[in-house]
């Protein structure tokens, strides 16, 4: 049996044991999520290694540095192109399904005020001071630029800069086999992930807050099949179905596990071997994509933002609407590819609008169904985009979508 089948047979029947367990969650908790944790740790242990030495291998080997201006201008703009739309689409579903509406905020509920940092200060703290030290604390827009830094520093110096490039090559590829190795746990990895949180999120938590759920989740359809759909055939000419199948190891991972930066292995992965792109692009705009491209994230801010103007029954004008599109654009840039980052950048969102944080409190029980769903278009986008810059260097392969064949 091919892998990905095994990996949503696992989904599926984690699912039904969760649903199975709902009156006892603790079960669930206690014997079946330690393996879960396990799987995510195995994940977890590469993200370092393998972002550091990818994005090094992707930037050294644009070639020249006109090549990497190029290549990553062209990669920023479709973030946030595509992440602006999403926060739209979702500001469109909050308009329609009017989350809110009727929903009476409980007397006394107050959250605690957990302040996104200021943007200024993100964008200053991209450079790391300590670099090892960045390595050390996994913060990612450090990896990033510091990696960048190097693949510049040995594209500038040519022959010498040889064997750095060969080193940091053989670690990345020791670490895409060993994401190989650790999908083949995923089935298991994956039921154990998903029983407990359906266990403890079940039908009783969801359904006071089911037009939330709904709007989120119909507005990641929509995004996925309008906005990836489009750049996939329009700028690469493939066939969407394909993409979707070619991407699906990875969106079954990032729905199961709610972390871009945990799925990235697995990505990478999916994008090179089932999708054709090359692996100076993937290697380059993936990894930059787990950390700062959130399609799925703006767009559940935008929907949560409503839903709060619509508890509190503050109409929001347009340019407050306006206000959201970008806040929420570069919230998600912000935002860690982690469970739960978005949720705390929402309140970023919220105060950039003045609109109450306590609403958030609402937000809060059912978050993780919410971040599963996010967290799949994340990774999904981060696809679609490698697909399009791919097919504009001309580095993309055509090949026949072999998902799951070992
Ligand atoms: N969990 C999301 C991710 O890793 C981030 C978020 O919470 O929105 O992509």
């Amino acid at each position: 049996m091919k892998l990905t089948t095994k990996i949503l047979i696992g989904l599926v029947a984690g699912v039904i044991l969760g649903l199975v367990l709902g009156g006892a969650p603790q079960v669930a908790v206690t014997y079946i999520a330690p393996f879960g944790t396990l799987f995510l740790n195995l994940i977890r242990m590469i993200i370092v290694p393998l972002v550091l030495s990818s994005l090094v291998v992707g930037a050294a080997s644009m070639g020249d540095l006109k090549k990497l201006g190029r290549v990553g201008g062209k990669t920023i703009v479709f973030y946030l192109a595509t992440t602006a739309v999403a926060v739209i689409i979702g500001l469109i579903l909050g308009n329609v399904f009017k989350p809110g509406a009727g929903l009476l905020l409980l007397e006394g509920v107050t959250v605690e005020a957990r302040q996104a940092p200021p943007l200024v200060e993100t964008l200053l703290n991209i450079i790391p001071s300590n670099p090892l030290k960045a390595l050390v604390d996994a913060s990612m827009l450090q990896i990033i630029s510091f990696a960048i830094f190097i693949g510049i520093g040995i594209t500038s110096i040519g022959e010498k800069g040889r064997p750095l490039l060969s080193f940091f090559d053989s670690l990345a590829e020791v670490m895409y086999k060993l994401t190989a190795l650790i999908m083949n746990l995923a089935p298991y990895g994956v039921f154990a992930l998903i029983t407990p949180v359906v266990a403890q999120n079940g039908p009783s938590v969801l359904l006071p807050l089911g037009k939330v759920v709904i709007a989120v989740y119909v507005g990641v359809v929509i995004h996925s099949l309008l906005v990836y759909s489009s750049i996939v055939k329009l700028v690469a000419n493939m066939n969407p179905l394909k993409f979707f199948k070619g991407i699906s190891p990875a969106a079954t991972v990032a729905f199961s596990t709610a972390s871009s930066a945990g799925t990235l292995p697995v990505t990478i992965k999916s994008v090179k071997e089932n999708l054709g792109v090359s692996n100076s692009v993937a290697s380059f705009v993936l990894p930059l994509g787990a950390t700062i491209n959130m399609d799925g994230t703006a767009l559940y801010q935008g929907i949560c933002a409503l839903f709060v103007a619509q508890i509190y029954g503050i109409d929001l004008t347009i340019a407050q609407q306006v206000s959201i599109v970008l806040t929420a654009t570069l919230a998600s840039i912000g935002t860690a590819g982690v469970p739960g980052a978005g949720f705390i950048m929402l309140t970023m969102v919220l105060t950039s609008v003045g609109l109450p944080l306590e609403g958030s409190a609402l937000i809060a029980g059912i978050d993780r169904i919410l971040d599963m769903a996010r967290t799949t278009v994340n990774v999904v986008g981060d696809g679609a985009v490698a697909v399009a810059i791919a097919a504009t260097e001309g580095e993309l392969k055509d090949i026949e979508v072999k998902v799951g064949s070992k």
